[in-house]
């Protein structure tokens, strides 16, 4: 008989730094190796030495393509781990762009704190090595006892639950759980038993706004400054909100012709996630897969300008009213949106929509909580602009869809173990699991192993 241990090394009562070791008696499988975020304090949490050993792993296997679970996989390969990184296809493209926009952000970081760099640029090209692909629903075994699954996570393209198999033994890590009738991604699976659930929980305490009004707010925004002839600007994730609102106004300026506002894409990681989409029409859901039939480019429409060069970016300034301008960073955090926000926020007939969740301390948290100005370049920027935001674009499960998910299992587990969350979320969330569900949930500490069997 095998014995199962868990210890998890990141995202324990934090959203970040997703990093899970499942050990298998001697054998162990990494359940992603990813990048804390958030303030500085939590930024170089990076820097410290992994509490295991990489080059004593077995196999790395990567939920997602968002850099808090994939960012520090090539520290992984500097520490000479030279295994296997199993991902789907789409995971390990999207995953490949946002390392290498994040690398530079990384080495100018360290660089101003003069620490050595995160990683080693070799590491960084040479992780393209190591990569095995596997499609959904394909188990893969690691040995004679071990193999794995993905399943559909509904959460970005390519993400995936893995279903762990062990003996007689199912383990399954949820990685992020998706949100139920997304614009693009499938909806999540549903399991009917397993014996271990370690679930991710951001929003165990909340749920998000009614989804069928999302394209609505959306349309609205850009019925208004048609009408007022001005400017929306909307702040976006390069991946996955980006492509969930191209294919909205897709479908809006294909049904008519005759709306001519130009939209500027405005983010090259985002014209380059946006590829990679396209690659991978056949995961996208059924309602996608309706409007290919008649539009094989959902992606693309009239009046879509792509920027991607600097200069192309700044002559979007000469372009009159009205007009759209889709731009990273989703938090106005950094990326071209800043320019933008300096030049259109302080006129009251333009428009900033945010397109999510913004964390607190982020640009776009102050400026969706009434902030007057911002800084840009030591000059003050009045923020006069209508501001607003859409919540039905979360990538993530609210509370009802995470006790709906679970509460799908017939089989029940013998015990859930949430991470991903605010400490305080997902204890909260533990407790309304036991109530509503009567499954023990258990939240998992930082370095702290548990005896699965
Ligand atoms: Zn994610």
């Amino acid at each position: 008989m095998s014995q199962i241990k868990l210890t998890s090394y990141g995202a324990t009562g934090e959203v970040t730094g997703s990093c899970h070791l499942l050990e298998v008696n001697h054998y162990k499988i990494l359940i992603d190796c990813g990048l804390f975020q958030g303030d500085e304090e939590n930024y170089w949490k990076n820097w410290r030495e992994f509490n295991f050993c990489p080059e004593e792993l077995n196999a790395v296997i990567l939920t997602h393509a968002h850099l808090d679970h994939c960012g520090r996989l090539p520290k992984l390969y500097d520490q000479k781990y030279k295994g296997k990184v199993y991902a789907t296809d789409a995971t390990r493209q999207i995953a490949q762009i946002i390392l290498k926009d994040s690398v530079h952000i990384m080495y100018e970081k360290s660089a101003k704190h003069r620490l050595k760099p995160l990683y080693s640029t070799n590491a960084f090209n040479q992780l393209n090595r190591l990569w095995q692909t596997i499609d959904y629903y394909q188990p893969q075994p690691l040995n004679s006892k071990i193999s794995f699954t993905f399943y559909q996570a509904g959460h970005i393209l390519g993400a995936a639950i893995v279903e762990i198999k062990v003996e007689n033994q199912t383990i399954i890590f949820t990685g992020d759980i998706g949100s139920e009738n997304m614009p693009l991604v499938q909806n999540i699976d549903y399991f009917d038993r397993a014996d271990y659930v370690i679930m991710e929980g951001t929003y165990g305490n909340r749920n998000h706004e009614d989804k069928k009004i999302r394209n609505e707010k959306l349309l609205e925004a850009v019925k208004r400054i048609t009408i007022k002839n001005s400017t929306l600007l909307i702040p976006l994730f390069a991946v996955e909100r980006t492509q969930d609102v191209l294919k909205i106004l897709n479908d809006y300026y294909e049904s008519h012709l005759d709306f001519n506002v130009p939209v500027f894409l405005d983010s090259p990681l985002a014209t380059e996630a946006t590829r990679i989409y396209q690659r991978h029409l056949n995961l996208l859901n059924a309602e996608a897969q309706e409007t290919l039939k008649t539009d094989r480019d959902i992606f693309s429409f009239p009046h879509l300008k792509i920027t991607s060069h600097i200069r192309q970016s700044k002559q979007i300034n000469s372009v009159p009213p009205p007009k759209i301008i889709l731009a990273g960073s989703g938090m106005a955090e950094g990326g071209r949106i800043i320019h933008h926000l300096a030049r259109y926020a302080s006129r009251p007939e333009n428009n900033i929509l945010f397109m999510g969740f913004q964390v607190p301390g982020t640009l776009g948290y102050k400026i969706l909580n009434g902030a007057f100005a911002f800084d840009y370049y030591n000059k003050s920027i009045a923020i006069k602009s209508v501001v607003g935001q859409i919540d039905g674009f979360s990538t993530h499960a609210d509370q009802n869809e995470l006790l709906k998910w679970l509460g799908k299992f017939t089989g029940k587990p013998k015990k859930v173990f949430l991470v991903h969350g605010n400490q305080e979320i997902l204890e909260e969330f533990s407790k309304i699991v036991k109530k509503n569900l009567k499954i023990t949930a258990e939240v998992v500490k930082n370095n702290h192993s548990i005896i699965l069997k």
